[in-house]
Formats: C-alpha cells, sequence, structure tokens
C-alpha cells in the first residue's frame, strides 16, 4: 500500500498546478496520470488563456460580465468573479515560471482577439499554448518533488466513513492492482469528448473522473451543456482554433456570404460559440452548405502571420484536410469540443464528499454555465487547480489517514475479474463505444429535441446493458490496453446517460443547450442548475439555484 497527504488524479493542467501548489504548501503530494503526463489532453490545446491585465488597460470586472454573459446567465457569478479577479496573477506567475507567451511589436506579452469578448485579452504562445503551459508544470513539479505514478489507472475512489480515503489503481504495465492512501484527492482528470463521435478531444478523454465521483455519490451538474465548437474538420473533427478567427478569418458559406452578419452583426466570426456553431449548423441545414460544411477562409492573413502565429493549423489542415490554408479555405463544421458541467464544486475545489476535490474540466463550478468562452478553460484549469491544492495541503494537516489496509482493492480486484471472465461475444468495447458516440452526436449535438434525445437515452441504456457482458478478448496482465478501453467505458456510459437525462429535464433553450421544441430562453423556470446523483434506484435529479452577483439576466445579443 501506498501513502501520501495529497493524491491527485490526472497531470494536466489542472492536475499539475494543483501538485504544486500543495507541495508549496507542505503536503506530501502525488500526481497519477494513465498516460504519461505531457501527453495529457491539455497539451492539444492551441488558442490562449484569457486575463485581464490592469496595465493593459483591462479591468477584471469586464472579463467577468463577458464570461456571465457568455454562459448565457447559467454561471455562477461568485466563482467567475474569483476566476477573473485571479487571472492576471496567474498568467504572470506562469510567464515567471518560464512560459514563453508571444509578445507584441513592443515586447509586451502579446493578446489576440477571442468569441464573445468585448477585449482582446487572450494571451497565447502561437497556437500551442497548452504544450507550452504544459511542459513548464512538469518541470515545475520535478523540481519540487512531486511523487508521479505515471500510465496507472485509477479504479475506483474509496470512501471511508462519509469522507473520501485514497484511491484503488491499477499499474498499467504489470495489471497489479494497488491501494493509495490520502488525506485529501484531488480529482482532476479532464473531459469527456469522446462520449460523441468525432470529437476534438484526445482518445484518452473517456471522462473517467466524473464517472470515478459519480461512483461515490458526488453530485455531476451543468451535464446537459455540451459545447460544440464552430471550426473542427469535417470527417476528422480535428480543431482549428478560435486564434484562427481571432487573427481576422472569415466564415463563408456555399455562395461566399460571410453570413454571420445576419446571426452576430456586431461581433461577427467573434460571437460566442454556442452562437456561431447555431448559424453554421443552420447554413448547412437550409442548404447554403457545402456537403455538411462551411468555409473557413485565412487567405487574406497573409503568409508572414499565419506562419508565426498559426503555425500549427497550416499543418493540420494539410495532414488532415489536404488544404493548403495559403491558398484556399478549408472545410469546417461544429464538432464536440468541451464539457461545461462535470463534478460540482465550490471555489476551492470541495465536492460534498470531505477530502474530495475537483478541478479543471473534471468539475463544474460553475464558471462557464452555458457556454464557455474560448480561453477560459485554460484559466479554469489553473485557478482553480492552484485553489484546490492550496485547500487540500491545509485539510491534510489536519487530520490523518483511515485505517485502511491492502483488502480496501478487494471489490476493484473482483470487478476486473468479472470483466476478463465474460464469455466471448460480438459485444467487445469499440463497438459499443462507436455506437454510444454517434448517437450522441446524432441527438444532442447542437440543435436537440424530446424524441431524438429519448431515443438517445434508450440507446445508451440497451448499450449499458450489453457493456454488462462486455467481452475482454485479452487475457494478458501486461499492458492490457483492451481491458483499459473496456474500462474506461464504462465510465463513458455513466457520463452519456447523465447528459442525456439532464439534456431532457432542460426544458428551455439556453446556452449550448438549444431545444427545436423549447426555442426560447426560460428564466423564469429555468435560471437554475442540475444535478444528477447516482443512488441505489439509478440516476436522480436535483436543482441549485444560479448565484447571481452583479449581473441580472438580460438579452443575449453580439
Ligand atoms: C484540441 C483542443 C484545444 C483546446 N484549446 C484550448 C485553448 O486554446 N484554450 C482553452 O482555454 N481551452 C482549450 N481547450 C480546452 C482545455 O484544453 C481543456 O479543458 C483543459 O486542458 C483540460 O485540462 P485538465 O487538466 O482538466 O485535463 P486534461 O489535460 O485532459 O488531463 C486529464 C488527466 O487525467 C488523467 N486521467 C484521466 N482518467 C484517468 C484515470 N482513470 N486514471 C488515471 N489518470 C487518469 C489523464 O492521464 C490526464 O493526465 C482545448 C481542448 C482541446 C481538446
Amino acid at each position: 500500500m501506498y501513502s501520501h497527504d495529497v493524491l491527485i488524479i490526472g497531470a494536466g493542467l489542472a492536475g499539475m498546478r494543483a501538485a504544486l501548489s500543495a507541495r508549496q504548501n507542505g503536503a506530501d503530494v502525488a500526481v497519477i496520470s494513465k498516460v504519461h503526463p505531457v501527453r495529457s489532453h491539455s497539451n492539444a490545446a492551441q488558442g490562449g488563456i484569457n486575463a485581464a491585465l490592469e496595465h493593459a488597460g483591462d479591468d477584471w470586472h469586464d472579463h467577468a460580465y463577458d464570461t456571465v454573459k457568455g454562459s448565457d446567465y447559467l454561471g455562477d457569478q461568485d466563482a467567475i468573479e474569483v476566476m477573473c479577479r485571479e487571472a492576471g496573477s496567474e498568467v504572470i506567475q506562469m510567464e515567471h515560471y518560464g512560459v514563453t507567451f508571444s509578445r507584441d511589436e513592443n515586447g509586451r506579452l502579446g493578446t489576440r482577439a477571442f468569441g464573445g469578448q468585448g477585449k482582446a485579452r487572450t494571451f497565447f504562445v502561437a497556437d500551442f499554448t497548452g504544450q507550452a503551459l504544459l511542459h513548464v508544470l512538469y518541470e515545475q513539479i520535478m523540481r519540487a518533488g512531486v511523487r508521479v505514478y505515471e500510465e496507472w489507472f485509477v479504479l475506483e475512489i474509496l470512501v471511508e466513513d462519509g469522507e473520501c480515503a485514497g484511491a484503488v489503481v491499477m499499474e498499467i504495465r504489470s495489471g497489479d492492482i494497488h491501494v493509495i492512501r490520502a488525506k485529501a484527492v484531488i480529482m482532476a482528470a479532464g473531459g469527456l469528448g469522446r462520449v460523441f463521435e468525432p470529437s476534438t478531444n484526445a482518445l484518452i478523454c473517456t471522462g473517467d473522473g466524473m464517472g470515478l465521483a459519480y461512483r461515490v455519490g458526488a453530485p455531476l451538474m451543468d451535464m446537459e451543456m455540451v459545447q460544440y465548437h464552430p471550426t473542427t474538420l469535417k470527417g476528422s473533427g480535428v480543431l482549428i482554433t478560435e486564434g484562427a478567427r481571432g487573427e481576422g478569418a472569415h466564415l463563408l458559406n456555399s455562395e461566399g456570404d460571410r453570413f454571420m452578419e445576419r446571426y452576430a452583426p456586431n461581433m461577427m466570426e467573434l460571437a460566442s460559440r454556442d452562437v456561431v456553431s447555431r448559424a453554421e449548423q443552420t447554413e448547412i441545414n437550409e442548404g447554403r452548405g457545402i456537403d455538411g460544411s462551411v468555409l473557413l477562409d485565412l487567405r487574406h492573413l497573409g503568409e508572414p502571420l499565419i506562419r508565426e502565429r498559426l503555425t500549427q493549423i497550416l499543418d493540420i489542415a494539410r495532414d488532415f484536410a489536404n488544404v493548403n490554408l495559403l491558398e484556399e479555405p478549408v472545410p469546417i463544421r461544429p464538432g464536440m469540443h468541451y464539457q461545461m458541467g462535470g463534478v460540482k464544486t465550490d471555489v476551492d475545489g470541495q465536492t460534498p464528499i470531505p477530502g474530495l476535490y475537483a478541478a479543471g474540466e473534471v468539475a463544474c463550478v460553475s464558471v462557464h454555465g452555458g457556454n464557455r468562452l474560448g480561453a477560459n478553460s485554460l484559466l479554469d484549469t489553473l485557478v482553480f487547480g492552484r485553489r484546490s491544492g492550496e485547500h487540500a495541503a491545509e485539510l491534510a494537516k489536519s487530520k490523518s489517514h483511515k485505517d485502511l489496509d491492502d483488502s480496501a482493492a478487494d471489490a476493484e480486484k473482483a470487478h476486473v475479474q468479472r470483466l476478463m471472465e465474460n464469455p466471448k461475444s460480438e459485444d467487445m468495447f469499440g463497438q459499443i463505444r462507436v455506437d454510444m458516440g454517434t448517437t450522441m452526436n446524432d441527438h444532442l449535438a447542437v440543435y436537440r429535441n424530446q424524441a431524438g434525445m429519448e431515443s438517445a437515452l434508450d440507446t445508451v441504456r440497451q448499450l449499458r446493458e450489453r457493456y454488462q457482458s462486455v467481452y475482454v478478448p485479452d487475457k494478458g496482465k501486461t499492458w492490457n490496453t483492451n481491458l483499459v478501453f473496456t474500462l474506461e467505458l464504462g465510465f463513458m456510459l455513466d457520463c452519456a446517460e447523465a447528459i442525456t437525462l439532464s439534456a431532457i429535464e432542460r426544458k428551455e433553450s439556453r446556452g449550448a443547450h438549444t431545444r427545436e421544441d423549447f426555442p426560447e430562453r426560460d428564466d423564469e423556470n429555468w435560471l437554475r442548475h442540475i444535478l444528477v446523483r447516482q443512488t441505489e434506484d439509478g440516476p436522480a435529479l436535483d436543482y441549485q439555484s444560479v448565484v447571481v452577483t452583479q449581473w441580472e439576466p438580460q438579452v443575449r445579443s453580439y
């Protein structure tokens, strides 16, 4: 058995930021990750990170207002205030740790415009901001002496006497299952993108953290709020950063029109993501698309700018779409990108289970509400990762370990053994996973309706049945990725059910949740969060009011 004061599940930006701050606050800290830390999905973040720096003439209140409006008034304003107030110092801290942010012609940190914001306040490193941040944080946690269990897979959170006591984990290399005892556990296991097919997310984004927390009774909040990003490549779903539009790229329909003029005359291509995705989908549905897509045109930006600031997407468009962005527009369409919802926490990352924290995309503070602004997610991972780490380190000082021994892993050992012993059948993880992903993308995408969502719920429940007897052909212990993918699928199905149930429940259109059968926002009945909790009788729904501090809900236009 292993023991640490603070155990962090996930080595993306949220997990590593939490690890660093918990370590700096005196805790013995370990991070566990199912892939090498710098392969976490944070590495793929392209466009940048938001902060209102006062010496640059910006004001965090304006950033907070844009975030509240972007969330379609579902974000909790007390939490949004914390995030936006602490953004500037967080970005500067990252600069001091060694992140080489792109600079402007005067040598100051450069900004680019991002959607849904009144001011250009997105700090960036060309179009690989996530990679720059992640590698620097990895250096910092190595330097600080954080223990990293890399390529270990978390199977279960342990709760003893109502408090979080550690986790049961599998070393993927050997297949051995261990107990790690901890006084506090910070869940930082990232998003669930791959519950949908296609998605911009890495194949490892399978909602494990939401599933793990949900299974021990932590509520999931705002799960119906799934972000479809406006510019993903047709076919593969690979992301083309919003930074392209931030630098001035245009969206065109089959008639060559900049159609955003009709949907968001002031902000045009830089309206909020939900607004742009709906506009594109409407153009496509009304016959002004090209083979299910519209076009993103960068040609007028000129080669020097594209090569300097958008170098990665130049390669992505060439490699994945066979398009040279310098010479022709690239076909794009809305694609699943981000989960606004997640494990409900307060501003210190605390879930309702004492000792269990959550931060990053897995969590729902809620700062994104119905629609996340581009470049607010990296900020969310750092601010709430740091705060969770600080709080967890303090908590660990005030308590001792629960009395656990290796037998705490017995239930999970039996679970894995049962899976391995399922008799041979056609149902392997791959087919169930594809059926789930395409169903979710067919019925829970940009436009939704009751009949479609109900049929998705039926399908997800049938898939859960099939999953009970899922067949794992590889019987080995060493590097059994077949087993790992099957375990991930179990978490994905939990997430798919929670998303569908919440979406059916919300009978209005708000943010990313647009219903053809309830096209208007309904503040009277639905200015509240939906929570899903697992109970003995299956999933149960609950509600929580939205916190409004300074910004009363208004009609939202761009
Ligand atoms: C292509 C792309 C581009 C993006 N660009 C931007 C951008 O420019 N700006 C912005 O603000 N946001 C962007 N986002 C969103 C943002 O990158 C993510 O929301 C954020 O990086 C998530 O960080 P995280 O630390 O929460 O999780 P992740 O970085 O996803 O890390 C999750 C960690 O959890 C571990 N883990 C998961 N399950 C288990 C398990 N069962 N056992 C052990 N370990 C586990 C993984 O190994 C990994 O280390 C982008 C997202 C994508 C997909």
